[in-house]
């Protein structure tokens, strides 16, 4: 038996890194029965079948799951914005930011194509959040020296809209990272996709990274009860008001007494991210009204 960590997943295959060699490991039938699959990330023990070939036998306990893009483990989510085409809407970095913090995972705000619009909005927004927050051009190459220190070490999953830049990122991070960059013109201002599987890379700064589909792929199967119950928390800055309001059960949303209400009118809380809050809570919303009927 030897440990390792899935470092690839394509068509039913495993790849799977045990620091000496990389196995292709097909995994076990229990898996699919029990409804779990590995994941790139997990730690796992594989029985090696000679010729560079394994079965993939247990998963070990994960810190973390996302399904899109399917990863476990992550230490952060790296959330790739733009101020200039295709722009950036806020609510799409908040809400994935709000996942992320369920999981106990870590954001960075990576604002890409600062070369043809500073993103001042955005920056404004999300350094007076407390997300580390970096400009960068992947065409010039300026901020990246910024980056990097943020993400060496850790294991890290690039997300953000189709043309927003990931993969001109990797690539201007380290010229090895072949992924085919797509051109955003062609698609008239909504960049081609061109993430096909799920796979681990290392970069030369010593970061590990998955590049992973746009930021509407964490809506459905993550926008679900567990999120809802604890939406507040999930906007980490919100946490210092949350046992000030005057009412228990507060909901944050426009009732007297609100310390995060007043946090805001303060100019505590930055507007947007109090109104990616309120459209959230009302996405949710519904998720009660089903749970309720149902009993
Ligand atoms: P992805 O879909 O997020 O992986 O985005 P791509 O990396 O494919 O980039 C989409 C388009 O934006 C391509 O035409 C890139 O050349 C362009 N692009 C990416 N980063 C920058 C940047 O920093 N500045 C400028 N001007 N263009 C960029
Ligand atoms: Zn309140």
């Amino acid at each position: 038996m030897a440990e390792g960590r899935v470092i690839k997943a394509l068509s039913g295959f495993y790849y799977v890194d045990t620091g000496r060699e990389v196995l292709t490991c097909r995994a076990r039938g229990k898996f699919r029965k029990e409804g779990v699959s590995p994941l790139v990330g997990d730690r796992v023990t594989v029985r090696e079948l000679g010729g560079g070939e394994g079965f993939l036998e247990t998963i070990q306990p994960r810190r973390s799951a996302f399904t899109r893009p399917a990863v476990a483990n992550i230490d952060q989510l790296v959330v790739i914005a733009s101020g200039a085409i295709p722009k950036t809407d806020p609510f799409l970095i908040d809400r994935v930011a709000s996942i992320a913090a369920l999981k106990d995972c870590g954001v960075v705000v990576v604002l890409n194509k600062c070369d043809l619009d500073s993103a001042d909005d955005l920056y404004h927004i999300y350094t007076a959040s407390g997300f580390p927050t970096v400009r960068v051009s992947a065409e010039t190459g300026e901020g990246l020296e910024e980056l990097v220190p943020l993400i060496a070490g850790k294991f890290s999953a690039f997300t953000g809209n189709s043309g927003v830049g990931k993969s001109s990122i990797l690539n201007a991070l380290d010229p090895e990272f072949h992924l085919q960059v797509g051109d955003v013109s062609q698609a008239l201002g909504r960049g081609r996709h061109t993430t096909r599987h799920v796979e681990l890379f290392r970069l030369k700064c010593g970061a590990e990274v998955v590049d992973s589909p746009g930021f509407s792929s964490f809506e459905t199967e993550e926008l679900n009860l567990e999120l809802k119950e604890h939406l507040p928390e999930t906007f980490v800055e919100f946490r210092p008001y949350l046992d000030r309001c005057r009412f228990t059960g507060c909901s944050h949303t426009k009732e007297a007494g609100c310390a995060v209400l007043e946090a805001l009118a303060e100019g505590k809380i930055q507007p947007s991210r109090h109104q990616s809050y309120l459209r959230l809570y009302e996405e949710l919303k519904p998720l009660q009204a089903w749970q309720e009927k149902k009993k």
